[in-house]
């Protein structure tokens, strides 16, 4: 088979670049190891930039997700019992958009369907070649045969544990990380979420986000120790925890139910520098994890998408190379600030026993300058709704 661009991984980032390149008449192929079912079973982000709307809709796949996603113009911030509210639109023009990850997913997966571009799905042993050179290929495994894609460039776009970045000599990678001792234990229940914006909410005994899914389904996270396991919390002693660490109002807000999906997710920031190798692009995760604390997972993948496929777009119909030789600098100038935003609100959300009542204390007074700030509440607000790309 003979493509443009392989596209490797089908998640957020592989599926918008698919439908982008499609759109622009730009042949190309997205391959995953797992199935459609599995990748669209994965709950994860659920906060969308405008940049990230805006790209849905140029690839023709907004229109549920304009019928459904809920604008969000503020979020609060609690700590010290008392609950405040940063107001985007006010102090930025601009708001967020809360449509699950998965839905994003499935949109994208219907439009290519219809859209007849190829996706292969349990697709093994998924390999790029001869990025190096002029001449690159994919090979991968399924039906018991080999199978090989020639194509012009390839987007690795799979993810952090993918085999794009792992393709790359280690010599050619430079790799920056940050792994922190905690991690979130979050829930999906089919109540009302508590508010009908999201509550990042600072506490001694350690973090709550109050965030939702729909007007009917929420989900709601705790931070925990990384040794605790997910059977090791019923839902009658997550939702006491959840209400311990809220304001009494909101406490008082959360409609508790059984909950249909709980996991913990560890928390990290991870960049690899560049973000191209000859004709492989890394795209997304492959290339960066932020903390989820700033919501800037899914939408630094839809940004990378932006650069890329503008460059790639510039490539066929101009057969210029600026964009895409610009790529990587482009990306990585954005991912560190959105790895920045994401590591500060962190840090100032977040319980570390290492620093005690001093560290709690210093928070507080952070937070308090924050919510009592013009010029501080702005620069979270504008971190917040996406940084321009
Ligand atoms: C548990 C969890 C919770 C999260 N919560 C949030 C959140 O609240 N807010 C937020 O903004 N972000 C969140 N994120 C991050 C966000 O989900 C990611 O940033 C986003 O999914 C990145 O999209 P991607 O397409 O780059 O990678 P992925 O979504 O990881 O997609 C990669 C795809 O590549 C495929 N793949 C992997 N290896 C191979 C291979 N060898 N061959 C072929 N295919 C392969 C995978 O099956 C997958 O479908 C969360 C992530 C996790 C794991």
């Amino acid at each position: 088979m003979r493509t443009r661009v392989a596209i490797i991984g089908s998640g957020p980032s592989g599926l918008l670049l698919g439908q982008l390149l499609t759109g622009a008449g730009i042949d190309n192929v997205v391959l995953d190891r797992v199935s459609q079912d599995y990748v669209l079973g994965r709950v994860r982000a659920g906060v969308l930039e405008s940049g990230t709307v805006a790209q849905m809709d140029e690839c023709g796949a907004a229109a549920r997700l304009h019928r459904e996603g809920l604008p969000h113009h503020g979020v609060s911030l609690a700590f010290d019992g008392q609950n405040h509210r940063i107001d985007f639109s006010a102090m930025t023009g601009r708001h967020v958009t809360v449509y699950g990850q998965t839905e994003m997913t499935h949109d994208l997966m219907d439009h290519r369907a219809a859209s007849g571009a190829v996706s292969i799905y349990e697709a093994a042993n998924v390999t790029p070649h001869g990025f190096d050179g002029d001449r690159p290929y994919v090979t991968y495994d399924k039906d018991g045969a080999t199978h090989r894609i020639d194509c012009d460039f390839i987007a690795g776009c799979d993810g952090f544990h993918g085999i794009s970045r792992k393709s790359v000599p280690a010599s050619g990678i430079t790799t920056y990380e940050k792994i922190y001792d905690f991690g979130w234990l979050g829930i999906l229940a089919e109540v009302p979420p508590a508010s009908e914006e999201l509550i990042y909410a600072n506490h001694p005994r350690g973090f709550a986000l109050c965030s939702m899914r729909s007007k009917t389904r929420s989900r709601y996270y705790i931070q925990i120790p990384l040794d605790q396991t997910v059977e090791g919390w019923s839902d009658a002693a997550f939702w006491d925890e959840l209400r311990r660490r809220l304001p009494e109002r909101d406490a008082a807000a959360v409609t508790t139910g059984p909950s249909f999906e709980k996991s913990i997710a560890p928390l990290r920031a991870f960049v690899a520098e560049p973000m191209r190798f000859g004709r492989l692009f890394l795209v997304g995760d492959a290339a960066h994890i932020v903390p989820p604390t700033g919501a800037k997972g899914l939408n630094l993948a839809a940004s990378d998408v932006h650069y890329l496929f503008n460059g790639l777009r510039e490539h066929y119909a101009e057969t210029s190379t600026a964009g895409i030789d610009a790529y990587s600098a482009r990306a990585l100038a954005r991912v560190w600030k959105s790895v920045r935003f994401s590591m500060w609100l962190t840090s100032l959300m977040h319980k570390f026993p290492e620093t005690g009542p001093f560290g709690q204390r210093i928070q507080e007074a952070e937070l308090g300058y924050v919510v009592g700030s013009e010029a501080a509440s702005t620069a979270l607000a504008e971190n917040y709704v996406g940084l321009p790309y």
